[in-house]
């Protein structure tokens, strides 16, 4: 009975390796190699599958990609495959070395399946940094029993495949911006594709320096960077340098988002300190929780801040006065023509310089510098919509909190390329995915 019973297993186990290698013929065939004998680790917990050149294929030479007369063979590899059921499956191969004429030497072969180096399939790394664009890559390495590193190693490999193929002919907007990360002062520089069809990531660069900035059109190169027609960017001074020597043609316009963001930096500086004099000298707290009814836009107060604000308002507080500043600058975005924008700019700066409240008058000196950057904004406020970069970065920072592992520039530096880049992706004659 026993005996029988084994025999069963046996015959099972035969029958479902063929099930498996007609599975595996029908989304993983490649020419000139042929799988053979599946079967289970003695732990039941791998399944292993043969594969064999086929005979009389010749093999590819991995240095010229053409066909070459065999010289020995290498030990047997494992390449790791998609995962069946909870089961891990490795596709089992001795790797032939050839003897290639035109390259002049002997050299390992070229196998359809994997990449180089690389442990794992191509399917299975195509398969892995897909997950890793829906899950963290911590949930990628937990849901499919695999390590960081491995998905790491799989991101890699799709990335740095998609930054070779992709194409980055014509572009005619960007935008730079640069973004923190880890602990203390360390930025990264992205640069984005901001035309109308087409918005992607297309350069990451270390720290935001006027260096590091050069390096993204030493990438592209003069020619593409000389058809360049609008620059986006923020107010800060090696961007406008590096712009300014680079796209010398193009149209350079201040990220609205920015200067937004500026004012209520300076709004806020107002109220905080306004608040501390308050209560040194003993008046009653008067800003207290008054910090959104200022900072939000007037539309987006609840009826409860609005009630707050109003009651403010009635106090020449110096907060209100800023407020009442910051929001009639709101009115300067609204204008058509650049002459009246102009107009508008140097009273509302007047204004803002007679105020006797120091950010204000920071923020109107500032805005004073940079008037014909800040007015470029009308003469190309119809070619593309201004928030594309705030969003781009936004979903920038989502990548980056999405996982503590990316402690390093090069880790980071995938990661963003992954989610952000539209990258075009190997191709396989099967969508695991
Ligand atoms: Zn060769």
């Amino acid at each position: 009975m026993a005996a029988r019973f084994t025999l069963e297993v046996f015959v099972f186990d035969i029958v479902r390796a063929m099930e498996l290698i007609t599975i595996l013929n029908h989304c993983h065939r490649h020419r000139g190699f042929v799988y053979q004998n599946a079967r289970f680790s003695p732990d039941k917990k791998t399944i292993e599958v043969e594969v064999r050149p086929r005979q009389g294929a010749a093999a590819v030479c991995s240095g010229c990609h053409k066909p070459a007369p065999g010289y020995d063979h290498l030990p047997k590899r494992r390449f790791e495959f998609i995962p069946f059921w909870g089961i891990l499956v490795f596709l089992l191969y001795q790797m032939r070395r050839v003897n290639c004429r035109n390259c002049g030497r002997v050299v390992v072969e070229e196998v359809p399946w994997g990449d180089g180096k690389h442990q794992l399939t191509r399917a299975y790394m195509l398969f892995l940094a897909r997950w890793a664009r829906k899950l963290s890559w911590k949930e990628t390495a937990e849901t499919f029993h695999t390590s960081w590193d491995k998905v790491c190693d799989a991101v890699e490999y799709v990335v740095v495949w998609g930054l070779e193929h992709r194409t980055l002919e014509s572009i005619r907007a960007i935008g730079v911006d640069e973004i923190q990360y880890a602990k203390g002062h360390k930025y990264l520089t992205l640069v984005y594709q901001i035309d109308q069809g087409l918005t992607r990531l297309i350069w990451v660069g270390k720290e935001r320096t006027i260096e590091s900035f050069q390096g993204f059109f030493t990438v592209i190169g003069e020619k593409l960077a000389s058809q360049i027609e609008f620059v986006c960017s923020d107010m800060w001074q090696p961007y406008l340098d590096v712009i300014r020597h680079k796209c010398s043609q193009a149209l350079h316009i201040l990220d609205r988002f920015h200067i937004v963001a500026k004012m209520n930096k300076a709004l806020d500086e107002v109220r905080a300190a306004e608040t501390r004099r308050m209560a040194q000298d003993g008046h009653a707290p008067l800003l207290k929780k008054s910090r959104w009814c200022v900072l939000k836009r007037k539309e987006n107060l609840t009826s409860q801040q609005k009630f707050r604000l109003r009651d403010l308002l009635r106090y020449n507080l110096q907060t209100v006065r800023a407020y009442l500043l910051k929001e009639d600058f709101q009115q300067f975005w609204e204008y058509n023509s650049p002459t009246w924008a102009g107009t508008f700019l140097d009273f509302w700066c007047y204004q803002a310089m007679r105020s006797r409240i120091e950010p204000m008058k920071k923020i109107a000196r500032t805005l004073r510098a940079h008037r014909a950057l800040l007015l470029n904004y009308f003469k190309a406020r119809k070619q593309f919509s201004s928030g594309v970069v705030e969003g781009l970065n936004n979903k920038a920072k989502v990548t980056m909190r999405r996982s503590y592992g990316f402690r390093t520039f090069r880790i980071l530096e995938l990661a963003l390329y992954h989610s952000l880049a539209k990258l075009p992706e190997p191709e396989l004659t099967h969508e695991f995915l």
